[in-house]
């Protein structure tokens, strides 16, 4: 062949940033968009409402569920999921593909079912684990976040236990001491490990 065998490492698409519930990747994901326009966050679709300050189109692509299940089948999303048994999030496969082929960053914000899921389709995606500093720090900023119920913190927190231990099946780990520090590894490993087509 004619290629030179230089500098072939392998190279990812897009990154994927998954963690335990309340580790804070909405809160680093939200630093991100604010902070570096170079990164390319995909904007999800969801079945939940709104909150107040949220933007349709900028947060989230707020959708009704009959729609949702049309994009389904459509084949339309690259991962999708029901999150804490509540509502269904999804990932719109072509604006991360189209993104990635224009040589954009592209960064998914998502839940460890739907890094699973990207996994799968993508292997050559390059996967962060977000991790608390210790697991006393996760329970103080799940309970400290307080709009759960007792009931519903026991059920958050075993589910934290569980995806804890997910962390062997990403490439790296990141922990999130402090919004700003986090942000910035991240972005620093995207520079490193996605290929500018
Ligand atoms: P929230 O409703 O608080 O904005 O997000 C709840 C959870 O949904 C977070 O853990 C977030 O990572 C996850 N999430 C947001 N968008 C997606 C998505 O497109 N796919 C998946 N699988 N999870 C998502």
């Amino acid at each position: 062949g004619t290629t030179p065998e230089t500098e072939q490492k392998t190279c990812a698409p897009l990154v994927v940033l998954a963690g335990p519930t309340a580790v804070g990747k909405g809160t680093v994901s939200a630093y991100i968009r604010d902070h570096y326009p170079e990164v390319w966050l995909s904007v999800s679709a969801t079945t939940r409402s709104p909150r107040p300050g949220e933007v349709d189109g900028k947060h989230y692509h707020f959708i009704t569920d009959e729609r949702f299940e049309a994009m389904v089948s459509a084949g339309e999303f690259l991962e999708h999921a029901v999150v804490h048994g509540r509502a269904s999030y999804g990932t719109p496969r072509e604006p991360v593909l189209r993104a990635a082929a224009e040589g954009k960053l592209p960064l998914l914000e998502i839940d460890l079912q739907g890094a699973r899921q990207v996994r799968e389709q993508m292997p050559e995606a390059y996967f962060v684990f977000l991790a608390p500093p210790s697991w006393d720090e996760l329970v103080r900023r799940l309970v400290g976040r307080g709009t759960e119920t007792e009931a519903e913190r026991t059920v958050r927190l075993d589910t934290a236990r569980r995806e804890l231990a997910a962390r062997s099946e990403f490439d790296t780990t990141i922990i999130n001491d402090d919004v700003q520090r986090a942000a910035e590894e991240l972005v620093q490993l995207m520079q490193q490990h996605i290929c500018v087509p």
